[in-house]
């Protein structure tokens, strides 16, 4: 199966490691989600996709900046996200498993 993955990759020519860190396609490294993964890994609105990318003090490009964000609160500063984008990450990182901060 492995090897299969492997063979499928090189035929469709994508690099091993993503080269844009943001959005880009990519495979998790292990399978499992984590800190280290893109934001194109969460399940998240267009809407809220693109106030994170559309706003030039925010410079997350991973799930671990998205949850640092979330937790020191810097997320509901971000222009555009409003607090119906908040409570939407809030709840893909929740069911992503990761420990999130209590809306308040
Ligand atoms: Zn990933």
């Amino acid at each position: 199966m492995l090897a299969l993955l492997v063979e499928a990759r090189r035929v469709s020519g994508l690099p091993a490691a993503p080269a844009d860190a943001g959005f880009g396609a990519h495979r998790h490294e292990g399978g499992r989600l984590s800190r280290a993964c893109p934001l194109a890994c969460l399940q998240l609105s267009t809407r809220v996709r693109n106030a994170l990318r559309n706003d030039r003090n925010c410079t997350a490009k991973t799930v671990g900046d998205l949850l640092d964000l979330l937790w020191s609160r810097d997320l509901h500063e971000v222009r555009l996200m409003g607090a119906r984008g908040v409570r939407e990450v809030h709840a893909e990182l929740l069911a992503a498993g990761f420990s999130v901060p209590r809306l308040g």
